[in-house]
């Protein structure tokens, strides 16, 4: 028998997710991000749920081949362009749009030979200082992609770097409306964040929004609001079982540097599942954890292969109770992915792209 821990991909979550980014710019065409390998979900699992996006949106090429490996005709956008002159080749083939962020890109281009010009985003680094062209260089740039026979169409984009905090998009918002005023093109600011909270503003959810984290049921700006607040849905769940059950006395302790001591007496479980499986290492005790689909809480250090939980609260767990590390549990229970993130000290994006390989991944419904 194979260790009792999976993955569970749900379609119905993914579309559910999808179609909250569209109410949340109804007149604007949705991205569905799906680089990392969909945020860990796996780019072939989320295709059929996804694929009523107007594009997909990625970074790796390698990705790009598969999504056009499953016949997908539609857009397909580059979010760091091409990393080498011959990607350039790759995008002709394939028709890939793809960013332009900076001069380098914009020369290799220039080399190119092609006989389908491309379609490109022209990326305005409005102040989040990763890619991107200055406000001062913008212009000249997109004039002399404008001259260019192997360009077809210019498209303007940028992104948010506090789209999801206090600092707010309104600094980034002004420097992209000055470079930008009087040059034409389909424009595309939006991440998830910008979409659920700023959306509203025809300015920033433009032509196009780019939903990556919502589209997974993630949250991004969790804790200020959960999944329910955007009425978003966890599109995977990591599950496993109780391998064993221990009874403790007061003054016993739990796992690697007895990291947790026992009180009174207590019941715990050991559940199928550590950092190997790629549940975070830095989980304290006392992060939550469902079992059986009651709410409950690791203790002690999580290892290499094994967690433990208390079982105060479900007294009626045993060896196989099932165990929900995130996502969706029996009896319509739930836990956020973004809960166990915080208590690890990092966001929901991480854990999903962190699920190990050797953890068995099943869509539902197959
Ligand atoms: C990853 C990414 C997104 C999606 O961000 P989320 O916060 O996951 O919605 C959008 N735009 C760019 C350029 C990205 O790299």
């Amino acid at each position: 028998m194979p260790r009792p821990i999976e993955a569970r991909i749900h379609p119905r979550a993914l579309t559910h997710n999808l179609a909250r980014a569209r109410a949340c710019a109804p007149d604007a065409r949705v991205w569905a991000v799906v680089k990392a390998n969909a945020y860990g979900h796996g780019v072939e699992r989320v295709f059929d749920a996804l694929r009523g996006a107007d594009g997909f949106a990625l970074l790796d090429l390698a990705e790009a081949e598969r999504l056009r490996a499953l016949d997908w005709r539609g857009p397909i956008l580059l979010l760091e362009g091409c990393f080498e002159p011959r990607d350039l080749e790759l995008c002709s083939r394939l028709g890939l749009w793809h960013v332009v962020h900076c001069t380098e890109q914009i020369d290799w281009l220039a080399a190119h030979k092609t006989h389908t010009p491309h379609r490109v985003f022209l990326k305005l680094n409005s102040g989040m200082n990763r890619l991107g062209f200055r406000p001062q260089a913008f212009r000249a740039a997109w004039a002399r992609l404008n001259v260019l026979p192997q360009v077809e169409e210019i498209s303007l984009v940028t992104h948010f770097s506090d789209a999801d905090g206090p600092r707010g998009i309104a600094h980034q918002l002004a420097a992209w409306a000055e470079a930008t005023a009087d040059l034409p093109g389909e424009r595309s600011l939006s991440n998830s964040a910008a979409t659920l909270r700023f959306a509203q503003d025809a300015g920033v959810r433009a032509d196009w929004v780019r939903a990556g984290i919502m589209s997974y049921g993630g949250v991004p700006d969790f804790p200020e609001h959960d999944m329910a607040h955007w009425d978003l849905q966890p599109a995977m769940t990591l599950r496993s079982k109780l391998l064993a059950v221990q009874d403790l006395q007061p003054g016993d302790t739990v796992g690697y540097g007895s990291r947790f001591t026992a009180e009174a007496p207590l019941r715990i479980g050991v559940v199928a599942c550590g950092y190997a499986d790629g549940y975070p290492r830095h989980c304290p005790t006392g992060t939550p954890v469902l079992v059986d689909g009651v709410r409950t809480r690791t203790v002690g250090r999580v290892s290499m292969d094994m967690l433990t939980v208390d079982l105060g609260p479900v007294p009626q767990a045993r060896m196989g109770s099932e165990v929900t590390l995130w996502g969706h549990g029996p009896g319509g229970s739930v836990l956020g992915i973004d809960e166990v993130a915080q208590a690890a000290g990092t966001i929901g994006y991480e854990l999903m792209c962190a699920v190990a390989p050797r953890v068995p991944v099943v869509v539902d419904g197959d």
